[in-house]
C-alpha cells in the first residue's frame, strides 16, 4: 500500500471511530450551523415548518421575522436546506447527499443570496450582494445570528446603514429567469429585507405577483413595519420566537459555563438573544480583566513600585482608549463598593464574590478622608483620556496620586 493510501486509510478509520463512539463531536466538526438542530430553541416554529414540508404547502414566499439574536437566518436556510435534501429525515435534513453538502457551505447553484451591502473606500460604484459574496458566507458560516452591525463592521463600513438597491433586484429578476440547475426549489434568501429601497421593493413585488415555478422566495427581517404592506400581503409570516430558557441554558453550556447560578443569571439577562449572551460574555473577560487589572494598581500604588507602574502604564496605555474608559469606570465602581464595605453603610451583597473576597482586606484604605478626592482624579482620568490626552502619561499621574491618597 503506498504512502497515501495508507493515510486515507487511517484517517477514514479515524472518522469512522469518531462518528461512532463520539456522535455529538462529530456532529460539531462536520455539520456547519445551518440545520434546524443548531437553531437554538423554536421547537414550534420547526414542527410547523417539518409539517408543511411533509403536506407539501410550501408558500412561495415568506418572511422569517424575530428580534436580533434569535435565528432567523438560521431557521430560513435550515428550512430551505431540508426543501432540498435529498433524504430528509423525520426532523432534519440528512447533512450528507449531494444537496446537503452544497448547502453547508452556503455554495449551492440553486441557492440565491441577497443582503445589505455599502459601498467601499476605492471598492465598487454600485455594489451589489455579489460583490461581497465571498465574506458574507464567510460570516454567516461563522456565526448565523450575525446582525447587521457585525456585517457592516465586517465590511469595514460600521458607521454604514446599508442597502438592498434597484441594481439588486435587476440581478434577482435575471437569475429567477434561468432554470434551476439541480434543485427541487431554487431558493432566493432576502436578508434583512427591510433595507430594500422602495424601487428595489416594487421590482420584487411584481416577481412575487407571478412566480417563477419552483421558487420559493425567503426573506428576513427584524422590522416587518419597513417592509411594503403589499409585499406583506403576498407572503407568509413565520415569527421566530425569543430563544426559550431551556436551550439557552444549554448554550451556556456549550461556552463552558457550569455554575448553574452564574448560568440561570446569564439566561435571564440575555432575553433570548444569542446576540446578548455573546456581548454579556465578553464583558465578563473585560471585566475581570480589569478586576484583575485594577488589584495590581493598587498594590503597586500602595507599595510604591514606580517600576511595576511603568509596565502597568504601557499595558493599559496599549489598550484602545474606551478599553481604558471602561477599566475607570471598573475602578470607581469598586472604590465606591469598597468605601460602602468600609463604613458598613450599604448591601456589599452587591459585589461578585470574587471582589468581595479581596475587598474585606483592601476596604479598610478607601474611606470618608481620601475617597471624595480619589473619586475626582479617577474620573478626570477618565475626562482626560475622552479628551485625547496622552493616556500612558494621564494613567501614570493617576497612580502617583493614588499612592499618595491610600496612605492619608
Ligand atoms: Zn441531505
Amino acid at each position: 500500500m503506498c504512502k497515501c493510501k495508507k493515510l486515507f486509510f487511517i484517517l477514514t478509520l479515524c472518522r469512522d471511530v469518531i462518528k461512532n463512539y463520539f456522535p455529538d463531536c462529530f456532529n460539531q466538526f462536520t455539520t456547519c450551523d445551518m440545520l434546524f438542530r443548531n437553531v437554538a430553541g423554536c421547537h414550534e416554529l420547526k414542527g410547523n415548518l417539518l409539517q408543511i414540508a411533509s403536506e407539501n404547502c410550501v408558500p412561495h414566499a415568506m418572511i422569517f421575522t424575530g428580534r436580533p439574536g434569535t435565528g432567523k437566518l438560521g431557521m430560513a436556510l435550515a428550512f430551505a436546506r431540508y426543501l432540498n435534501c435529498e433524504a430528509p429525515g423525520a426532523d432534519d435534513a440528512c447533512n450528507e447527499c449531494r444537496s446537503c453538502r452544497k448547502y453547508a457551505k452556503l455554495e449551492h447553484p440553486d441557492l440565491h443570496l441577497v443582503f445589505p451591502v455599502a459601498k467601499l473606500k476605492n471598492g465598487e460604484k454600485d455594489p451589489v450582494s455579489d460583490t461581497y459574496i465571498s465574506r458574507w458566507r464567510e460570516a454567516v458560516l461563522e456565526n448565523h445570528y450575525l446582525s447587521l452591525y457585525m456585517w457592516m463592521e465586517k465590511l469595514g463600513v460600521e458607521n454604514s446603514q446599508g442597502f438592498i438597491s434597484i441594481r439588486e433586484s435587476q440581478q434577482i429578476m435575471k437569475k429567477l429567469s434561468l432554470k434551476s440547475f439541480e434543485a427541487r426549489y431554487k431558493v432566493m434568501i432576502i436578508w434583512m429585507a427591510e433595507k430594500m429601497n422602495p424601487a428595489a421593493s416594487g421590482k420584487l413585488l411584481k416577481i412575487l405577483e407571478e412566480p417563477p415555478a419552483g421558487t420559493l422566495f425567503m426573506m428576513v427581517a427584524e422590522d416587518t413595519g419597513r417592509i411594503l404592506p403589499t409585499i406583506l400581503s403576498r407572503t407568509q409570516i413565520f415569527r421566530v420566537p425569543p430563544i426559550d430558557k431551556g436551550s439557552m441554558q444549554r448554550l451556556i453550556g456549550e461556552k463552558g459555563i457550569n455554575d448553574p447560578d452564574k448560568a440561570g443569571r446569564l439566561a435571564k439577562l440575555s432575553e433570548g438573544s444569542y446576540l446578548k449572551l455573546q456581548e454579556l460574555l465578553e464583558e465578563g473577560d473585560e471585566n475581570s480583566y480589569n478586576f484583575s487589572m485594577f488589584v495590581k494598581f493598587m498594590r503597586l500604588c500602595f507599595i510604591p513600585d514606580f517600576a511595576g507602574i511603568m509596565q502597568w502604564t504601557e499595558e493599559m496605555g496599549a489598550r484602545g482608549r474606551e478599553r481604558q474608559k471602561h477599566f475607570l469606570e471598573t475602578a470607581l465602581r469598586l472604590i465606591r463598593g469598597n468605601l460602602i464595605m468600609n463604613v458598613k453603610a450599604g448591601d456589599i451583597d452587591l459585589l461578585p464574590d470574587e471582589e468581595k473576597e479581596w475587598s474585606v482586606k483592601f476596604s479598610k484604605f478607601i474611606h470618608p478622608g481620601n475617597v471624595h478626592t480619589l473619586y475626582d482624579e479617577f474620573g478626570k482620568a477618565s475626562l482626560h483620556i475622552e479628551h485625547n490626552g496622552y493616556s500612558r502619561l494621564v494613567l501614570f499621574d493617576l497612580a502617583i496620586k493614588t499612592a499618595r491618597l491610600l496612605k492619608t
